[in-house]
């Protein structure tokens, strides 16, 4: 969609002139005007979906797009850690791109003309390839900028200039544990969904594991990003952190149940039998961390064996309620150890257990 602006004050933000720059298509594009965002989008008669009126933010409705504009605004960080306040809205537009985290996202681009605003020479940084922050304090500030730095660094192979770098090594050399947890989480979840190897390696090498914990994570014993992309997960951050300490995060409940499985097949005595009632995604976290042959052996070859007697079959050899169900399971368990059984070894396997239940 082509936006229209005759004021020249409406400017492209952050990540969309940076991926213009880079030659690369953006997710989602950013707005900002230097003035009042909700009077401007008024004042152009655009349809307003939503405004938030302390930082004076609207979304419009054009061309059946929902689109947001923001304000230009300075911010403060009265906690550390925390989110920042806003203090002024409607200021310079320098005030603006240099509140932000990286210099490479601290570009405008006025919709009107076309000409590029960079007062801190971040399309130079994004040709030397160059993650640098605005000032000293950034990562005391707001400490998920050191994930962010790190996905950044997956995505487009930036790396920390080395005042940055000295920084980020200060930060976690001294977290404070005093912050807001929901946005570190959505940036490791964000950074560790694009499934690499490298990140989680960096993440432990460099320390960065230190905004969750003091303890350092184990590496892991095959790859994740292979095992990743053979099953198709979707959202692999989890299996990336299965190793990390995560008692800060708020993990939801069927986040929670995959740390459950996992810790379930690496108590188990028959782990086989436990992977085939658990979530993919422990049982690649028990490949990884814990047992990669086993694993291996089961997500490539046993996955989908299950037992070919039924129920109903057991229920006619006279077998009632719990009963079926253990049946089954052992039944399993043995095909487990020989996976091209036929049908009648299985019903074997099931009279020899009647058998000895009569004993
Ligand atoms: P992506 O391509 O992942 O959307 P992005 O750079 O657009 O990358 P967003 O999370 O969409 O990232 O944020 C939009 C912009 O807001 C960023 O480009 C950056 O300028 C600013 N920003 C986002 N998070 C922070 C932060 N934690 N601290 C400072 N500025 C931030
Ligand atoms: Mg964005």
């Amino acid at each position: 969609m082509k936006l229209n602006d005759n004021t020249g004050k409406l400017y492209y933000v952050g990540g969309c002139v940076r991926d213009e720059i880079l030659g690369k298509q953006s997710v989602d594009i950013d707005l900002c005007y230097e003035g009042d965002a909700i009077d401007y989008v008024t004042a152009q008669g655009y349809k307003i979906i939503k405004t938030q009126k302390n930082i004076r933010t609207a979304r419009a409705l054009i061309e059946g797009e929902e689109i947001d504009f923001a304000s230009t605004r300075k911010e403060i960080y009265p906690e550390a850690g925390h989110l920042p306040v806003t203090t002024e809205t409607g200021c310079p537009l320098e005030d603006d791109l240099t509140r932000r985290d990286f210099t490479v996202n601290s570009i405008a681009k006025s919709v009107k003309t076309g000409d590029i605003i960079d007062p801190t020479g971040g399309a130079e940084d994004i040709k030397r390839q160059l993650l640098r922050v605005h000032h000293d304090k950034s990562f005391i500030d707001d400490p998920t900028r050191i994930i962010r730095g790190l996905k950044f660094s997956l995505r487009f192979g930036f790396e920390f200039d080395e005042h940055t770098e000295n920084l980020k090594a200060d930060y976690l050399n001294n977290v404070n544990y005093d912050m807001s947890y929901s946005r570190l989480k959505k940036e490791l979840v964000d950074c560790f969904n694009l499934n690499s190897d490298e990140g989680l390696n960096r993440f432990i090498e460099e320390g960065m594991y230190k905004l969750l914990t003091q303890n350092k994570p184990q590496k892991p014993l095959a790859s994740i990003e292979e095992l990743v992309k053979e099953f198709g997960i979707q959202t692999p951050w989890l299996i990336y952190l299965g190793s990390t300490n995560l008692s800060r995060l708020a993990l939801a409940k069927t986040e929670t149940k995959i740390i459950e499985g996992f810790n379930a097949i690496k108590e188990s005595g028959a782990p086989y039998k436990i992977c085939s009632k658990s979530d993919i995604q422990s049982v690649i976290l028990w490949t990884v961390f814990v047992n990669p042959d086993k694993g291996l052996h089961y997500l490539k070859n046993l996955r989908e064996v299950k037992p070919s007697v039924t129920g109903e079959e057991l229920l006619i050899m006279g077998c009632k309620g719990k009963q079926i169900g253990n049946i089954l399971d052992k039944v399993q368990e043995e095909k487990f150890k020989t996976p091209d059984m036929s049908h009648a070894d299985e019903l074997s396997i099931v009279k020899s257990i009647l058998n000895k239940n009569k004993l």
